[in-house]
This record gives structure tokens, sequence and C-alpha cells, in this order.
């Protein structure tokens, strides 16, 4: 069942369209995922949705609720991270949860929270002695201070490194375990591809296209990108070259130096062939690998864009 129907969304600032036209719903349970390149509309969307800006057209319902009519109903519903700038420096952690709890009617015990952002042990620090991964962490326990059934991620992991950003995708999919619906944008293809249940891809303030990552890669392509490098040099890998294009699967190569990559929709029967021309000829492969889609490959493919992680 759809917990959130946004149908035309549209928003101007002065000249610039920051979003054109952006309809979706999200189900009960699953992480959606908002990803797309700098200033494609991410941000501008989402605190519409949150009731942050008004859009300038469109609709956004929650269920039965619309911010118009059922506004206060609404914000007990839904989490939003605040920027971690939004944090009070000078108070601890758990004086900042309490103190996010008196903006609600019902709130979650603050212990629970510490225990789902792993925090407990840090309760007592000023915020300010935090780190930037601990920061963010207590941003989404802020989120989920009123037991929301809907929780808004804005860019939770950007500036952090790996380690951190991992253990905010342990948070994200403990939601998911307690049955919230988590609507996240990142710029991060690898987490998208990890955390989502749909992916939507956002490009000047429109959907480029919208699925499940394993629909999109699939749709995109059920190619594989195999990469052969030789030991004898750009001659091997030309006469390679040559015969691989013979195959009927091998949709296209490119060449540099001695290191071939090709595209097939078969990549063993591709191999099987090349294996058997190389060992006639004598040519030794110093290397070979196999890769699958990406997410990334989609967004480049969608958008004609770089992605810039
Ligand atoms: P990023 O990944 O960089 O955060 P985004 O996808 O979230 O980008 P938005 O922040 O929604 O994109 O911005 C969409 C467009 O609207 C951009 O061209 C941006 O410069 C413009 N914009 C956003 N906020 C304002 C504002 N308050 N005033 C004027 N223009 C704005």
């Amino acid at each position: 069942m759809p917990v959130l129907e946004v149908r035309h969304l549209k928003k101007a600032y002065g000249s610039v369209s920051a979003v054109e036209d952006i309809s979706f719903t999200v189900e009960a349970g699953e992480v959606f995922t908002i990803i797309g390149p700098n200033g494609a509309g991410k941000t501008t969307t989402l605190e519409m949705i949150e009731g942050l800006q008004s859009p300038d057209a469109g609709q956004i319902e929650f269920g039965a609720l619309n911010w118009s009519k059922n506004s206060e109903q609404i914000k007990v519903s839904i989490g939003v991270q605040p920027q971690s700038s939004a944090l009070f420096d000078l108070l601890t952690v758990e004086e900042n949860l309490d103190l996010f709890a008196t903006f609600y009617p019902k709130s979650r015990p603050a212990a629970e929270v510490l225990e789902m952002i792993s925090l407990t042990d840090q309760r007592d620090k000023h915020v300010k002695k935090l780190s930037g991964g601990q920061k963010q962490r207590l941003a989404i326990g802020l989120a989920m201070i009123n037991d929301p059934t809907i929780i808004f991620l804005d860019e939770p992991t950007t500036g952090l490194d790996p380690q951190a950003r991992r253990n905010i995708w342990d948070i994200i999919l403990k939601l998911k375990e307690l049955g919230k619906t988590t609507i996240l944008t990142t710029h991060y293809m690898e987490e998208a591809e990890k955390l989502s249940d749909r992916v939507c891809i956002v490009d000047q303030g429109k959907i480029v296209t919208l699925d499940t990552p394993a629909a999109l890669i699939d749709r995109l392509t059920k190619e594989r990108e195999v990469r052969l490098t030789f030991l004898d040099g750009a001659d091997a890998a030309i006469e390679t070259e040559k015969v691989a294009l013979l195959q009927p699967t091998v949709v296209r190569t490119n060449r540099e130096g001695a290191s071939l990559q090709l595209w097939t929709t078969q990549p063993e029967e591709t191999l099987y062939e090349l294996f058997g021309f190389t060992k006639d000829r004598g040519f030794r492969v110093e290397q070979i690998s196999i890769r699958e889609m990406s997410l990334e490959d989609v967004f480049i493919a969608f958008t004609g864009k770089e992605w810039r992680d």
C-alpha cells in the first residue's frame, strides 16, 4: 500500500526551474532512493514532501492526509533528519534527543534510539566532541525520536569515511527491519544499489527512470564487460579483437595497446571461442576479468553524465 504519493511536483526559484515534473509513489516498508547529479532537484523535492517548502504545483499525499488539511498528523508521522549543523553543540547526545522529544506529543524512549544509532556509550558526550559519523548518527536518531512511520534522510553519508558510511547503512537496514519506510537521497551509487528497494534517477528536475536496482541494471543491458590483457603485445590484442567481432554475442569492443575490452551477452561462450583462438595462435593471456554492469553504468546511460563519486 502506498504511504506516499507525489504527483506532478513543480518548483522554480526565480528563473531557475529546480523541479520540473516529479511523480512517484512509495510503498510501506521500502527504502526508496532518489539519486541524481548536483542540482538535479533532489533536496528541493524532499523539502516539498517534508512540508519545508511549498510546491508551485502538484500534489503530495500521505495516504489520505495532505499538508493543507492534516499538517499536525503528518508532522507526527514523519521524521526528518536535521542538517548536522542544526544539532545543539553544547548539549550532550542524550540532551539533544530529550529536547527533540519535547517537540512531539509522543516519543520513543531515548535509550532505545541510542541503541539503534549505536551511541549508548556516548550518551553523555557533548555534541561538539563527536566525530562526523557520530553526529550524522545522532541526526538520524533525532529523525526517529517521534517513532515516525516514514523517515527522510538527505545525503546522510556525504563526506563520511567508508566505515562511518557502513554504520549508517546498518541503521537504515534496522529501520527497514522495524517496518519503517525510508526515503533517501545519496551521491553514492554503491549505497543506492545496496540499500534500496527502488531507485529513482532524477536529472534536471525530472525523473529519468525509476525501478529496483536489479531491474534497472537488467533493463539497460544483459551485457557483461570482459577484459583480456596479452603478454604478447598489441598484435595479439588486434588479432583477437577481429575474431571477437565475428561473434554475434559480442556487442562491441575497445582496444588499448595489449588490452582488449569487449561487451558480450554470453561471456562464457565468448571466452570459450577466444581461448580456442589464442591457444591455436600461441598468444598468452596475462589477465582476464568479467564485470557485471552496475547502477553506475545505468546512471551514465540514462543521464549521459559521468558519476562524480
Ligand atoms: P545537490 O546534489 O547538489 O544537493 P540537488 O539535486 O539536491 O543538488 P537542489 O538543491 O534541489 O538539487 O537544487 C535544484 C536547483 O535549484 C539547482 O539549480 C539549485 O541551484 C537551485 N536552488 C536550490 N535551492 C535554491 C534557492 N533557495 N534559491 C535559488 N535556487 C535554488
